[in-house]
């Protein structure tokens, strides 16, 4: 742990900065700029190290124009984005797609294929109708779940190049994903911009390229499911991504039941099982996906998954009695550093 803490104190007193705020530091040959910005119903903070001051501030702001731009086509819950206006088209939708969209939604298409269903970007109205983004706390009623679980099937929509074709009915949601997504661009953006390292931290997703000013990987903190103010462990990043997914984010307690945005398309209901799951993997759109599809799948079908594709990594975190336990494939273990 001791290698790490002063990188941690780092990242903790970027998080200080205040809305929209901007710093920088010249760190020996290299600029580095840092701002933070509200997006995606989340702190967006983003870091980039450049050779002088304007390349710096030229490759943060485009970034942040970038993370901005998922309004646009990826928020379903805002109306004017292109996902909302897709499924406001009542006879089902058929048409040509933006390329984010489409991008996200392979991916999304893809993992949905792999864990048999667990994932599902046609998750929409259960998504709807728990509506915890909407502060709800009332458990629907088991007929109105049952009635929308045919609805819930990404078998049923077809996308092929840019044209999507989604029947009536059926609506995306395709928040599992696109913060991971629009991570990924934002680092490109970065690198495009001659920006010669860089790291996003959006709530959950952490991706970073290139290496920190005073050397060495980025590495980035693991948030404790239930101790808000910890971190649970700390995770050196080599050119990679890491997200995590928990049963903390969007809740309400009801009769001593958690019940959180985590969606079982088995069930219609919040998935049960875990706590938390972080992926590491080689993009934040993988990582963020996966660690949605695990927390899903649960322990047993969401481990073994993972230990069948080598480019994934994982932690899930479990409660036993109130007490926390955690298992991880042998790569992640490698990795972390367990914070006591
Ligand atoms: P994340 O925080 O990345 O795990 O994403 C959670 C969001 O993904 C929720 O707020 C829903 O919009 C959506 N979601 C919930 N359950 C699922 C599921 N089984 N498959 C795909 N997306 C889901
Ligand atoms: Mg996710």
């Amino acid at each position: 742990m001791r290698r790490f803490l002063p990188l941690l104190i780092l990242l903790a007193s970027a998080l200080l900065i205040g809305c929209f705020s901007e710093s920088g530091e010249a760190s020996g040959d290299s600029v580095v700029l840092q701002t933070r910005l509200f997006a995606m119903d989340t702190v967006v903070d983003l870091t980039v190290v450049a050779p002088d001051e304007a390349t710096a501030r030229r490759a943060i702001d485009e970034a942040a124009r970038t993370i901005q731009s998922i309004q646009t086509w990826g928020s379903a819950d805002d109306p004017a984005s292109e996902t909302a206006r897709i499924n406001a088209v009542a006879e089902g939708y058929s048409g040509s797609v933006s390329e984010d969209l489409a991008a996200t939604l392979r991916i999304a298409l893809d993992i949905a294929a792999v864990s048999n269903g667990a994932f599902d970007p046609t998750i929409r109205p259960l998504v709807e109708l728990w509506n915890f983004s909407g502060e709800s706390s009332v458990v629907p009623p088991a007929e109105e779940l049952a009635e929308l679980l045919p609805l819930v099937d990404y078998r049923q929509v077809e996308l092929v190049g840019d044209k999507l074709i989604s029947p009536a009915g059926y609506r995306l949601d395709l928040g599992a994903v696109a913060k991971g997504y629009i991570v990924d661009q934002a680092l490109l953006t970065m690198r495009s911009n001659g920006a010669t390292a860089g790291l996003v931290s959006a709530g959950g997703d952490v991706a970073g390229f290139g290496e920190r000013p005073t050397g060495g990987a980025w590495v980035i903190g693991i948030q404790h499911p239930r101790l808000p103010e910890q971190l649970f462990g700390a995770l050196p990043l080599n050119n990679a991504a890491v997200a995590t997914s928990g049963d903390y984010e969007r809740y309400f307690e009801l009769d001593g039941v958690r019940y959180h945005h985590l969606l079982d398309p088995a069930t219609g209901s919040p998935a049960r099982g875990l706590t938390s799951v972080t992926v590491l993997a080689p993009t934040c759109a993988e990582a963020d996906a996966w660690a949605t599809a695990v927390f899903v799948l649960g322990l047993e079908a969401g481990l073994a998954l993972l230990e069948e594709q080598p480019e994934l990594e994982g932690l899930l975190l479990y409660e036993i009695e109130g007490q926390l336990q955690q298992l991880m494939t042998a790569g992640f273990s490698d990795e972390m550093e367990l914070i006591e």
